[in-house]
This record gives structure tokens, sequence and C-alpha cells, in this order.
């Protein structure tokens, strides 16, 4: 009885003459929990037997259905499934049209799919993102769309996992019908009644053939291999494409059969664990302590930039892409005029280059001044010129003398006191950091920076303007390097050991990039610039023998054509004999014997260090959670997804396993970086994880432990 009230919670019936009307209603987005899919299998089957002409199925609240319940995925599986509502729908005797607007996602637009017909209100995105979490659409997704659409345009969305606009899915030949106005169910109910006057016979996707008989296989598999080309190392695109496949060599049942196989492969993997982690992540990173969901924000209409170089260019490129007038002030007019003409270039060589319009209309948000008087009618002021205390306090104290009372001033500094820069002002609760990634315009990780005295109001307004320009926010606390460099920083004195030993950088790379890093460690660093490095050791009196010899030898990175490696005309990397020369020699210089070093040791000594520094930040509370480091991973430094992120990596190595690696290769290198932590020491001694610590309450926090 009890399982029949849920049922009927999630699924509100209604009737029209004789039309039966189903509404998804499981607040906010109608996630199609088990006791949902019962609802609605059920409402179904009560249509028919009260001779129902008609079906209508809508959703109540923001969308159609945004899927599968995520918490639910990977547990035994609950009946019904979408399947057997599939063929519940297929034994009603007329039409059952689904009536969508906002979102059908996953689940939700493979129920859509399973219906007779389709109506869909303008605007409302459809898509098959599973792709995304490391699965496929399960549950007959792979097999109905390419006989909705035909092979090529199918696999296209399946395996990128983008969304469709109504309109666009109307052309594709999978939307009958886009309405206009807000009444989704009035328009839904309209062209049933108009089908049931007309008399007219709608074949449903799985007895259609139309779109693959005959399919040119030898042109789907070229196009399948384009598509993989975009997502090396991952399983989940490849086990897309060979469901999709299925669908044009095998029959419908079977076809569903093979779907199943291919998507148990997927749903236990570590891929898509490590996906799912990452979905949840970046949600539970929106949580911030101490501010609350409603906390009061200044509303940004206006902003300005402090600085036209690589930083500030980048970060007023976002403002203007989002349509928000940037006021742009640079100390030299030559600099302010190159770095406006640089905005403009970057759009125009970029893989998405907008229309020449488009650039014309952003460029005109940017006003660009050599007086710092222009920023009086800003709301937020963000500050990127260089990297130096004095000259940032300087410029701090100018911004209190300039900017209105209440409008927010934020530090794009790397490494600086952010406590330091908000006593520069006398509104130290207006001051916070806003560190972005390069290249700013690009790279999507934005942390923000808590200083002791910044207001609830200033965090809350840069989460909000964070995700406005299209950022992820992670709120972080003050300190050296703050999370993402501060982690990243100590690599390098076991990435110059390794070299020390035997590795050669692209040794330390290749492991690195199959693991599946966007660039390895060493060809960043040639991006970046060796000097920086160098400068930052200079001033904190520490060696690198090696990284300093490189150095020496006028070897910058690309912008002086050679780093680490050597680059040619094209900026593509060489390995470099005379990198060889000086790293040998250094080696025989500090009296080491070379070794040959395995893969395994090279990974771990990689991460491990990184791994040890992300526990002393948990314990320091400058990242809330370790989850939020993960996210800082993924957006800011080109971590691949479906590995997790950095802590997830320790929790699934193990941490206890985690804290003898660190404390064998602590004594064997003698580097004091990876003596454990002592909250890997604490977690590892009883055997929990880092995803344990926020309480078990992240979805996949039992999953994390049990492998720990
Ligand atoms: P940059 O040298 O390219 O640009 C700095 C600009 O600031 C120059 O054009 C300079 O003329 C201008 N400037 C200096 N003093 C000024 C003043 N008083 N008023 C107005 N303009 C002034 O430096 P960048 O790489 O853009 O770095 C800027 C800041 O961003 C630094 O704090 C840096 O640590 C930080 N940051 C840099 C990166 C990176 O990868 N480059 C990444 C994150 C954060």
């Amino acid at each position: 009885m009890q399982q029949q009230d849920d049922a009927d919670r999630y699924v509100q019936r209604a009737t029209e003459g004789d039309i039966f009307i189903l509404r998804l209603a499981n607040p906010p987005v109608n996630t199609l929990r088990s006791a949902l899919r019962a609802g609605l299998f059920a409402g179904v089957q009560a249509a028919r037997e009260a001779g129902a002409k008609a079906v209508v199925i809508v959703g109540t609240g923001r969308m159609f259905c945004a899927g599968a319940e995520l918490t639910e995925m990977g547990k035994p599986r609950v009946p019904p499934g979408l399947h057997d509502i599939a063929d519940e729908i297929a034994r009603f005797p007329g039409p059952v049209v689904a009536g969508i607007h906002g979102g059908a996602y996953g689940g939700g637009l493979e129920l859509a799919l399973a219906c007779h017909a389709r109506v869909a209100a303008k605007g409302t995105k459809l898509a098959l993102p599973e792709v995304k979490r490391g699965i496929l659409p399960g549950g007959g997704g792979t097999q109905r769309m390419p006989r909705l659409i035909g092979p090529i345009p199918a696999v296209r969305m399946i395996v990128s996992g983008e969304p469709v606009t109504a309109e666009e899915a109307l052309k594709l030949g999978f939307v009958d019908e886009v309405a206009e106005g807000d009444d989704i169910e009035a328009a839904a109910i309209a062209f049933a009644r108009r089908a049931l006057a007309e008399g007219r016979q709608f074949v449903l996707a799985k007895d259609r053939t139309d779109k693959i008989a005959g399919a040119d296989l030898a042109a789907f598999d070229a196009e399948v291999e384009t598509l993989l080309k975009r997502s090396r190392g991952m399983l989940a695109p490849v086990n897309c494409a060979k469901s999709v496949r299925a669908a044009l060599t095998e029959p419908f049942e079977q076809g569903l059969k093979t779907e199943r196989a291919l998507f148990n492969e997927l749903v236990h993997s570590e891929q898509s664990l490590a996906l799912r982690h990452i979905f949840f992540a970046e949600r539970e990173a929106q949580k911030v302590p101490g501010i609350p969901p409603g906390t009061q924000t200044v509303k940004v209409k206006k902003a300005a930039v402090i600085g036209a170089g690589t930083m500030g260019g980048g970060i007023s490129m976002c403002f203007a892409a989002a349509g928000i007038p940037v006021t742009i002030v640079e100390a030299n007019a030559e600099a302010l005029k190159k770095g406006i003409e640089r905005c403009a270039a970057n759009w125009r060589r970029s893989r998405n280059a907008p229309p020449e319009e488009e650039i014309q209309r952003r460029l005109s948000l940017m006003n660009g001044t050599t007086d710092m008087a222009a920023i009086k009618d800003a709301d937020l002021v963000i500050e990127a010129v260089f990297e130096d205390i004095e000259v940032k306090e300087k410029v701090f104290a100018e911004l209190d003398r300039h900017a209105r009372p209440g409008a927010i001033l934020a530090s794009n500094t790397s490494t600086l006191d952010i406590d330091r820069i908000a006593r520069a002002t006398k509104r130290p609760r207006d001051v916070l950091g806003m560190h972005f990634f390069s290249p700013a315009n690009i790279m999507r990780l934005l942390e923000i920076v808590r200083g002791k005295e910044s207001s609830p109001e200033a965090i809350a307004t840069a989460i909000e303007v964070g995700k406005a320009i299209g950022k992820v926010p992670v709120v972080v606390g003050n300190c050296d390097g703050f999370v993402g460099n501060r982690m990243t920083g100590k690599r390098g004195p076991q990435i110059e050991k390794l070299l020390a030993e035997g590795c050669l950088p692209q040794d330390i790379d290749r492991v690195m990039e199959s693991y599946g890093m966007a660039m390895g460690p060493l060809a960043t660093g040639d991006l970046a610039g060796l000097d920086i490095g160098a400068a930052v050791r200079r001033a904190r009196g520490t060696v690198a023998p090696i990284a300093d010899a490189i150095v020496a030898a006028g070897r910058y990175g690309q912008k002086t054509g050679k780093g680490w490696y050597r680059y040619d005309e094209n900026r593509k990397r060489h390995p470099d004999p005379e990198v060889e020369r000086i790293i040998v020699e250094t080696s025989q210089r500090l009296g080491i014997t070379r070794r040959k070093i395995s893969d395994e040791e090279i990974l771990d000594r990689v991460l491990l260090p990184m791994v040890n520094e992300g526990a002393r930040i948990l314990e320091e509370g400058i990242a809330t959670r370790a989850s939020d480091i993960d996210v800082i991973f993924i957006y800011g430094f080109g971590w691949p997804a479906w590995r997790g992120g950095p802590m997830f990596w320790a929790d699934r190595v193990g941490l206890k396993e985690v804290r003898d690696r660190l404390a064998r290769y602590a004594e064997a290198t003698n580097d004091p970086n990876l003596k454990p932590a002592a909250l890997i020491e604490r977690l590892a001694a009883q055997g929990g994880s880092f995803a344990s610590l926020d309480g078990g309450k992240s979805p996949l926090a039992s999953a994390t432990a049990a492998a720990s």
C-alpha cells in the first residue's frame, strides 16, 4: 500500500475527456526514481483499463525530466524499469504523447522516445548526456534514436552527449511539433486530439526501419573514428558508438540486449565512478559554509579590470562575452592598446570563433583607459597588475579612493596575502581574491579566496558573477598559492629528483599524458616560462640543480624556443640532446648513478606530493572538502574528469597504501614534503577515506571508502 501511495505521489493523474494525463512530479527535476517509474507504469496501465483514447505525459515544475536518479545508479534495479514502461506504452492502443518543456535529459528523453509522438516547447533542450557520466543511454536510447533520425546524427548526439534545442530536434526528426507558448500540457493535448480526429497512425521508434535500412556501415565507422579522437582514453564513448552500431545490424530486441551488456561494462567501471564523483563534487562545491543560499549579493551590471596584460585581457574577455560592460584601466597607454588588440585577436583565432559582428559587439563593451577614476561606477573591480605586493597595495589604496561604496574589490593574485591587500583599503570586508587560470577566457576554474574579513556578501557576489561568466567557482582559504598552485608546486622537488635519478623530461610527460593529463608537467613548465620557477626558487633560497642548469643555459621555455624541449616553428615540442646532456652531467656531478625508473614509480612520485599537500590543505581548512580539490584540478589543471582528481585517486589507491608509499619515498628520497600528513596518518589508521570526511554525505562516499 505504501508503495502505491508513493507511486501516486510522484505521478499525478488527471483526465480531459477521453485523454488521460500523467504528470511527473518529483521536484525539482523529476528524476526517474523507482517510485516514479512505478507510478508511470501503473498510470499507463490505468489509462488502458479506463479505455482512454490517448495519453499525455508531461513534467511539473522546471522541466520534463532530468533522467535517471544518479544516487540509485549501480544499486540493484527495482522494477519496473524504463523498458517495462516502454512495453506498457506499446500495449496502449492509442497515441501516447510526451509533452516536453525545459529539458529532457538521458532517461527522460529515452522515455519520450518510447512514446508515439513528442511535442516540445520552444527552446527546450534535449540530450542523451550519459557519456558524460561514463555510461551510455541504457533505456533503449541507442536503439530508438538511430531509428528516428538515422545513424550518423544519432551517434553524434550520443557520443558527444551535447544537447540540441527543440527546433533542431524537429529538423532532425525526433520531435514531431514545436509548441509556442507556456502551456505544454495544453499543446500536447491539442496534438493528441488532432491526431485522433485525423485518425493518424503512429509507428513506434522500435518498429521503424526507414532511417537505418541499408545503412552505410563504412561511412558510419569513419564518422565514429573521427568522433572518438576527441575522447582519448575514455571507455564510454567507445561503447556508445558500439551500441548505436548494433541498431544497424541487429533486430530491436537483440539490440536492447547488446545495449544492456555494453551499459553493464561501463556502470561499474572506475571511469564512471570518477565521472559521477565529479558530477556530485561540482554541486557540493557550491555549498559554502557561512554563505547560506539567498545571501545578499551585489548585482554586477558593470565591471572593471586593472591591468591589460595576459590575465587582465583574458578576464575582460569573459565579462564582454557575457554581455557585461567592462572598464579596463592600464598604467601604460601602449600596453592598453596592445591588450585590447590581443583580446580581439584571441577571439578571431579561437576554435569556435564568434562572427565578426559579435566580436565588434564585445569590443564595444570594453572601455580602455589610463584614468583610475573611470572605475567609479563599477560594481566589481578585479585587479590583475604585476605580482608584487607593494604594487598591489598601491593599486588597492587607489581603488579605495575611486570605487563606489559597496563595490566588491578583488585581486587575481596567484600567491600574495589577500589580508594584507585588504588592509591597504578602509573596506576590507569588500575585498577578496578572484583567482583565474590562464588562459582566463578559456579555463573554467575560479578560485575565490576568502580573506579574514571578506564578507558573506562579497563571497556570494563573486560566486554569482563567476557563474554568470561561465566559470566554476570554488571558495578557498588564504595561503601562499591557495589550493591548486600550492599543490602542484609540491611536485617540483620530486620531478627534479626523478630527472637526477634517471628520467628524461619526455619520460615524465609521457607517463602523465598517458594517465590522461592534457599536458605533462614539464611541457606545462615550458608554456608558463621556466624563469618564473627559477625566480621563486631564488626568492625562497632553494635550489634545483637540473632546473637551474636548464635556465642558466638560456632555456626559458616556449618563449625562447627551447626549455625542457626544443620547439619547432609550429610550436611542436621535440626531445633535445642538449637537455639530456645537461641532465646526465648534473647527475654525474651529484654522484648519482642513473637507473631505469618504472612508469608506476613516476606516476606515484608526481601524484603523491600533491595528495599529501592536499591533506594539509584540508587540515588547515583552506579547502572545505576533498572533493572541492578534485573540482579545482579538473577545471583548472587539465586533469581528466574520468580520473576523478587527485584526492579521488588517493581514495581509490586506499589511504593506508598512500601512507605507506609516502613514507617509503620520503625516506628513499630524503624529501620532507613526503612525510605523510597527520590527516593521512589518522584516516589510514581508521580505515577511512577523504570522501568519508564530509560525514559520508557524498553519495559516493561508501563506494570510494569501500576501495580503501
Ligand atoms: P602581465 O605582466 O601580463 O600584466 C600586468 C599588466 O598590469 C601590465 O600590462 C602592466 O602594464 C599593468 N600594470 C602594472 N601596474 C599597473 C597599475 N598600477 N595600474 C594599471 N595597470 C598596471 O601579468 P599577468 O600574467 O597578467 O599577471 C597579472 C596578475 O595575475 C598577477 O598577480 C599574477 O600573479 C596573476 N596571475 C597570473 C597567471 C598567469 O598564468 N599569467 C595566472 C593566474 C594569476
